[in-house]
């Protein structure tokens, strides 16, 4: 019989133990494995039973046991001793405390919003990179001190469980998810009562929410649930499934995410007196709807315009965008928008057809009918970034109508390249390694710094290094081994049949990993373009290599889920099963122990498809070697000796065509660079040319792929000038009003803008190095004043005709006013290189508190 309910009873722990449960309470014990280590010895096999999941293991352990620990002296001191350390761990100054000066103003706390969040595999509201990079964000946050309150949904059903049929194609099942047997707590209001958030939908409608709390070391993720009497049956279901379900569904969980997330964050602030956000972090656009509540906020209760609110919520806001790909780009009818924001759900102070323009793709190729929550994402923040130096460039391009009259270079989105959190993904016995040649790996205040952390692996032996690989990738054979016997038992399979699994894979061959999310463009089935030349890799008499795969599809990606299949099928196969496995539910609990006994992590995307990715970073960090086509974080940090590119075959037209090369190229690799080194031992028995390289990727990479580098760009590039911003606006508001004021000014008068004659003199007919071009410019301003514009003259190398490269800005200073709007401008260029020069000049909005020159979109070059 199935329960159509489920409750979860919490123990009650003895006096002494409460601690335990503090502990349990707070998600750092997920990547601090001494806490493991403790909840271990309190019942080891209750400990294994549970998953690793402390809430449901001390629910488990027998009351007799809990009795005999209340007694023991010698567990209460090392109980005590835990405490205290998480204790030290919370309050202690880190390097944020230290690093805010003024000259660096850090924000008093940033709300970081997600759609996802992957923490730790006990709290599963995650479908893949996106979820996982913000985990690792809030966790590296807490480790450096950085006060984030994060915000997201609690999905009852989290994403999916992901299993195979007989026949190899995905199955999906959807286990209920008790929020009272997760390690979370509900945020209640002082008298006791449960709080609760609201938002008006339309037809009078609304959602409650209540808000779920989970402790990540020091930050807060507040997480809606929908799941509340107040509701009707249909509400109820909005935070159901992370990625499921309707267009209209969506939309409601998207505005629960921005708009009930910051009534969250203020009902969070104002219970338990939490510092309310300077900035907000908008990770990818589906929490976009954020700014239009606060918005609301300040036109309610500031009383600002529309225009003013505006300018202090973008002041404050940064906007991460995560994908290239056009289909993962957030859009909703613009209809179905309207609905819900106008008519009787409609704010006073945030007009409809201010909140549709926000969204509109109005730029060559755009649709009228569609609202697109990335455009309104760029158009809410003043600060934007994707997610690698290439992704940077790929955006510029992709979002290059918001901006049509700059170059891509000038267009406003930075880039700040992904990370991962170490504690999370390094093996616990690489740490000791480091630690028994006398390194203090992070992320506590007094570790040594990253790059000598990293250095420690030229003191290594190479033997150590090797026996612990092997020790690794026995271990990943071993839960490999149990999730396919596992698997089988599902697919039908009889006991006998699964004997073979017994031998299944082996630590002592080449092992090569490949798991991540199943869409067209990351291509897990190129490897199978010759299956029989796959064959003769895997079986290879002297130097055979094995495969460990593993990926979930989206359950409505019917496409995905055929490659996967075609993925099972070669798998299953007699001849090759030892050697190639398809391991069914890729999530953080296989990803742990898949990354460490892994010596290569293989990356074939469709180039540039794949904005960064992180799980060849986890790999490197876990001393294996990528194999990747040069996309995403690879392009910018592969230094040649790092690991393999695989050569792109970016220009080839035909994509059949395209995976050809791109195929035999990755089996070219394998068989004449990867497994050759692999398998050249010395006497003892080690690799030791396959040793440098991995020392070298430690060397080389280590520092970079750091969530801690990551973080900390975020701090000083964009929440701190973000703050800056945001304060010089706030405090009475009337820096906001005259910033939207002079932006009217500038929309309205820009059209008189025009530059009517341009001279040079000062330089001869055989113009040297070093001589002095005089500039003047004579402009037309209409109805604005010198004071609001920059002129620049803008000069460098000329390439082919007259393309200008390798330019430098300056600005000329006012010379002379004329009558009716007309002004000289006028300065000196210095020629600093020798061959073709040239240069030209342009007109562009001026303002102290634009944080980017085409932040309005407006320039005005000569048009002769
Ligand atoms: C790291 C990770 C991902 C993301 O990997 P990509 O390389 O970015 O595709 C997805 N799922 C899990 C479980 C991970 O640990």
């Amino acid at each position: 019989m199935r329960a159509i309910r489920r409750f979860t009873v919490r123990p009650v722990l003895p006096q002494p133990l409460e601690a335990l449960g503090e502990l349990a309470g707070n998600l750092r014990w997920s990547w601090h494995p001494e806490t493991q280590d403790l909840f271990a010895s309190v019942d080891a096999s209750a400990w294994e039973a549970s998953g690793h999941d402390p809430v449901r293991f001390l629910g488990a352990v027998p009351l007799a046991r809990l009795d005999q620990l209340a007694g023991d002296a010698e567990f209460l001191g090392q109980l005590a001793a835990a405490r205290s350390d998480l204790e030290r761990y919370m309050t202690g100054e880190r390097w944020y405390q230290r690093s805010a000066s003024s000259e660096t103003p850090l924000p008093a706390s940033i709300g970081y919003f997600s759609p996802e969040f992957g923490i730790t595999a006990v709290l599963p509201q995650y479908s893949g990179g996106l979820g996982i990079l913000a985990g690792d964000h809030l966790k590296t946050a807490s480790d450096l001190g950085v006060p984030i309150i994060g915000v997201g949904l609690l999905y009852r059903h989290g994403y999916f469980r992901q299993s195979l049929s007989r026949d190899g194609w995905q199955q999906e099942t959807y286990p209920v998810l008790d929020p009272d047997g997760l390690p979370l707590s509900l945020l209640r209001e002082e008298d006791g009562s449960v709080a609760k958030i609201e938002i008006g939908l339309p037809s009078e409608e609304s959602l409650t929410a209540r808000i779920w709390v989970a402790q990540v070391g020091r930050v807060p993720l507040l997480l809606l649930d929908s799941d509340v009497e107040e509701n009707s049956e249909v509400i109820r279901t909005v935070t159901d499934r992370l990625y499921g379900g309707n267009t209209e569904h969506r939309l409601r969980q998207e505005m629960l995410l921005g708009i009930g997330g910051v009534r969250a964050i203020r009902a969070f602030s104002r219970i338990t007196g939490a510092t309310a956000p300077e900035v907000f972090h908008t990770n990818e656009g589906h929490a976009g709807f954020l700014g239009l509540e606060r918005i609301r906020e300040l036109t309610e209760d500031a009383g600002l315009s529309f225009d003013a609110a505006l300018e202090v919520s973008r002041a404050g806001t940064v906007f991460t965008t995560h994908t290239p790909v056009p289909a993962g780009i957030d859009r909703f009818p613009l209809d179905l928008v309207a609905q819900y924001f106008g008519g009787d759900n409609a704010c006073p102070g945030v007009p409809v057809d201010r909140i549709l323009a926000l969204g509109a793709e109005q730029y060559d190729g755009g649709d009228p009918a569609m609202f697109n929550m990335a455009v309104m994402g760029f158009r809410l923040s003043q600060r934007a970034n994707g997610v690698s130096q290439l992704h940077g460039v790929v955006s510029r391009g992709m979002f290059g109508g918001l901006w049509p009259q700059f170059d891509a270079e000038e267009r406003p989105i930075t880039s700040i390249t992904n990370g991962v959190h170490a504690p999370t993904w390094v093996a616990r016995e690489i740490f000791d390694l480091a630690r028994s040649h006398g390194v203090r790996p992070g992320p506590d205040p007094d570790a040594d710094d990253p790059h000598l952390v990293f250095d420690v692996v030229d003191k290594v032996p190479g033997k150590e290094i090797w026996d612990t690989k092997r020790i690794l990738r026995q271990r990943l054979v071993d839960d490999a081994r149990s999730r396919m016997r596992k698997s089988w038992k599902q697919r039908g399979a009889a006991p006998a049949e699964v004997k073979w699994i017994d031998s299944a894979l082996d630590a002592n061959v080449l092992t090569i990993g490949f798991a991540r999310r199943v869409p067209s463009y990351k291509r897990l089935t190129l490897m199978l373009r010759d299956p029989d030349r796959l064959k003769r890799l895997l079986l290879h008499p002297e130097r055979p290599v094995q495969l460990v795969i593993a990926g979930k599809s989206h359950p409505a990606d019917e496409g995905g889920k055929k490659l996967i299949q075609e993925m099972v099928r070669f798998a299953d196969d007699p001849e090759v099963r030892h050697r190639i496995v398809f391991l069914p539910n890729y999530d953080i609990a296989m990803a742990q122990p898949l990354y460490p006994g892994c010596d290569v992590w293989l990356n074939n995307p469709l180039r540039p498809y794949e904005a960064c990715g992180t799980s060849g970073m986890k790999a490197a960090l876990n001393g294996g070697l990528n194999l990747s086509i040069l996309d995403g974080w690879w392009d910018e940090w592969y230094d040649g000796n790092n690991g393999w590119s695989i050569p792109s075959a970016d220009g080839v037209d035909d994509p059949d065509h395209r995976d050809d090369i791109e195929a035999t190229a990755l089996y070219d690799l394998i068989e004449n660079e990867v497994a050759p080194r692999f398998y050249d031992e010395d006497e003892e028995g080690t690799p030791v040319r396959w040793i440098e390289m991995v020392r070298h990727t430690l060397k080389s990479l280590g520092p970079k792929v750091l969530a801690d580098r990551m973080v900390r760009d975020y701090v000083m590039k964009l929440y701190s000038p973000s703050a800056q911003s945001s304060r010089t606006l706030n405090g009475d508001y009337a820096g906001a009003q005259q910033l939207a004021d002079w932006k009217h000014h500038v929309r309205t008068g820009w059209s008189g803008v025009g530059i009517d004659h341009v001279e040079s003199s000062g330089i001869s007919d055989a113009p040297e190095i070093g001589d002095k071009l005089e500039v003047r410019a004579f402009v037309s301003l209409g109805s604005l004043s010198p004071d609001d514009v920059d002129v620049q003259v803008i000069h460098g190398r000329i390439r082919h005709e007259d393309d200008l490269v390798d330019t430098t800005v300056s600005s000329l200073a006012l010379g002379e006013t004329y009558e009716a709007g007309r002004h000289r401008f006028e300065g000196t260029v210095s020629l600093a290189t020798s061959g073709p020069f040239g240069y030209t000049v342009r007109v562009l909005p001026k303002n102290p508190h634009l944080a980017s020159a085409a932040e309005l979109g407006f320039v005005t070059l000569p048009h002769y």
